[in-house]
């Protein structure tokens, strides 16, 4: 089969995204992560910038997602002015860049890590290492906590590797913030000297979409 790019958007035929469709994105609310040095975001999570982690989350599209690692490593969307960026390469030096990794259901079901993908392309785009450097540890309950909110915190362990290091912390979504502030606080633990998060999606609060 013949490899086609697509908009994700519009199925405009080569453009991945294009940009009409980049110009669609809605902004995204804003965020914070307990214990990152900062939150860069690129769009929210609805209409046009939904069709684009769809691309990303269930069909692996290269495209767009060399296209979103380049936006996360500029700090704002590639291509399109963003009054709103802070532009976060600009002002910070990374060491590494890593994910917050899958279930290894969803790994398994997709055939990919989606988070990884990500992760890999923006740090191709930043001229910095990709390392795995957190593995997700079984769930474990937490007292107190219900069912429901065991079974959607996750907790993660993170390598030695990570120590001294200024990471920046890469995912496609963010929810409540509870992945990424989990996936943060076992970097720092580790030894990390700094942690920055960056996700494509900003979901509402609200966050009942199946595919969190
Ligand atoms: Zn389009």
């Amino acid at each position: 089969m013949l490899f086609e790019v697509r908009c994700p958007g519009c199925n405009a035929l080569g453009w991945c995204p294009c940009p009409r469709c980049i110009d669609e994105l809605a902004d995204p609310a804003p965020a914070t992560v307990s214990g990152a040095a900062s939150v860069t975001l690129l769009f929210a999570h609805a209409d046009t910038g939904r069709e684009f982690i769809h691309a990303l989350k269930y069909r692996g599209e290269r495209a767009i997602a060399g296209w979103l690692g380049n936006s996360l490593a500029l700090g704002h969307l590639a291509a399109r002015r963003c009054s709103t960026a802070s532009g976060l390469m600009g002002a910070v030096a990374v060491d590494a860049v890593t994910w917050a990794p899958t279930t290894a259901a969803h790994r398994r079901a997709r055939g990919f890590d989606q988070a990884e993908t990500l992760a890999r392309a923006t740090a191709k785009a930043l001229r910095v290492r990709p390392l795995r450097l957190l593995t997700r540890v079984g769930g474990r309950a937490q007292s107190g906590a219900s069912r429901t909110a065991r079974l959607s915190t996750p907790r993660f362990g993170a390598s030695a590797r990570a120590d001294g290091r200024t990471v920046l912390l890469v995912d496609d979504v963010l929810t409540t913030g509870a992945t990424l502030h989990a996936a943060t606080s076992a970097l720092l633990e580790a030894g990390a000297a700094a942690v920055h998060v960056a996700a494509c999606a900003r979901r509402g609060h609200s966050g009942h979409s199946p595919d969190a």
